[in-house]
C-alpha cells in the first residue's frame, strides 16, 4: 500500500466529517454477497469498514447471502442448485443444507471477522426474537401471469418485527443477519437476502440501504453502467429482459425500499476494497443508485 503525504491524507479524513454529522446515529442496512463475501482480503476490508462505521456513531445491520457457499455444499452432496426468476428452487433437502450454511459456517465467519476487526457482532436468524416471518412464496410468471412456478420453501415475508435488532443496536453490538424465515407451523423458509435486507431497511426506517455485489452495478444492454435509476427506468429494463437472474430480486427489492421512505438505496460493487467507506464518507460514488421517481 502506498502511503499519502500527510496533506492528502488529511484531506481524506477531513472530507468524512460531514458525511459522519449527517449519519450519525442512523441505521444503514447492508447486504452482503458476491465476490466481497469469498474473497479474503475483501473480506477484511468489509469487517474493517463495519465496525468504523459503528464506532463513528452510525448503526449497520448486516444481511448476508451465500449462494456460492450454498452451491458448493449441494454439489457435495451430488445436488445441482435450480433457479427460477432468480428464486433457488429449494425442496427439503435443499432447505436443510441453506440453513446449514447460511446459520452456520455463512453467518459464523462474518462474525468472526466483524469481532477480530474490533467489533461486537451477533448472529441471528428470521427466526431469533421472531424477526422473520413467512409463507411460501407464490412466484408468478413474469411473462404469462396465469402461470405459477412451485420453487418449494422459498419464503415470502409475511412481517418483520425487528425488535431484536433495535435491542442489540442500543447495545452496541453489530446485527448480523441470516435470511431465514419461520411459517406459521413454524418451517423455515429460504429468503432471498436482497428482499430481507430491503425490508428490514424499509421496517427499520434505514438512511440507506446498500447492496454488495459482484458486478458494478446495474448495466444496460451494452454492458454500460446505469449509475441512476427510475421506477419507469426499471420498469423497462424488466420489459425488455436487460435485468435477469439475481438483480431481478435484487432490484425488485431496492426500489420497494426507496417507495416506502429509505433515504438513499445504493447497489455497488462489492469487488472494490472498502466500497463501504468510500460510498458513505466520501464525495465518490459507486454502481447505480435507486430512485423511486
Ligand atoms: P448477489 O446476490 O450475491 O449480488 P446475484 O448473482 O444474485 O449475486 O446477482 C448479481 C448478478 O445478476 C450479476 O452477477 C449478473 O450476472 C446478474 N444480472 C442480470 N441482469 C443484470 C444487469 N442488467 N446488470 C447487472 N447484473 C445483472
Ligand atoms: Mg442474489
Amino acid at each position: 500500500m502506498s502511503t499519502l503525504p500527510a496533506s492528502d491524507q488529511a484531506q481524506i479524513l477531513a472530507q468524512a466529517l460531514p458525511y459522519i454529522r449527517k449519519f450519525h446515529g442512523k441505521t444503514m442496512v447492508i447486504k452482503y454477497g458476491g465476490n466481497a463475501m469469498t474473497d479474503p482480503a475483501l473480506q477484511k476490508a468489509f469487517a474493517e469498514d463495519v465496525v468504523l462505521l459503528k464506532l463513528v456513531g452510525i448503526n449497520p445491520v448486516v444481511v448476508h447471502g451465500g449462494g456460492p457457499q450454498i452451491e458448493g455444499l449441494l454439489q457435495r452432496l451430488g445436488k445441482k442448485g435450480e433457479f427460477i426468476q432468480g428464486m433457488r428452487v429449494t425442496d427439503p433437502e435443499t432447505m436443510e443444507v441453506v440453513e446449514w450454511v447460511l446459520a452456520g459456517e455463512v453467518q459464523q465467519d462474518i462474525v468472526g471477522l466483524i469481532n477480530q476487526a474490533g467489533g461486537k457482532a451477533v448472529g441471528l436468524t428470521g427466526r431469533d426474537g421472531g424477526m422473520i416471518r413467512a409463507r411460501k412464496l407464490k412466484m408468478v410468471d413474469s411473462t404469462d401471469p396465469s402461470k405459477e412456478h412451485d420453487v418449494g420453501q422459498v419464503g415470502d415475508i409475511v412481517a418483520v418485527d425487528p425488535s431484536v435488532v433495535k435491542a442489540l443496536q442500543d447495545d452496541a453490538f453489530i446485527p448480523v443477519i441470516s435470511p431465514i424465515g419461520f411459517g406459521e407451523h413454524n418451517e423455515s423458509y429460504n429468503i432471498n437476502a436482497d428482499v430481507v435486507a430491503a425490508k428490514l431497511a424499509t421496517v427499520l426506517q434505514a438512511e440507506k440501504l446498500m447492496m454488495l455485489t459482484n458486478i458494478r452495478g446495474v448495466l444496460d444492454k451494452e454492458g454500460n453502467l446505469l449509475t441512476e435509476l427510475t421506477a419507469q427506468r426499471i420498469d423497462e429494463l424488466f420489459a425488455d429482459g436487460t435485468i435477469s437472474g439475481g438483480m431481478l430480486p435484487k432490484i425488485a427489492g431496492a426500489l420497494d425500499a426507496a417507495k416506502s421512505g429509505v433515504n438513499s438505496v445504493h447497489i455497488v460493487d462489492g469487488r472494490v476494497a472498502h466500497v463501504l467507506l468510500l460510498e458513505i464518507l466520501t464525495d465518490q460514488a459507486f454502481g447505480t443508485m435507486i430512485r423511486s421517481h
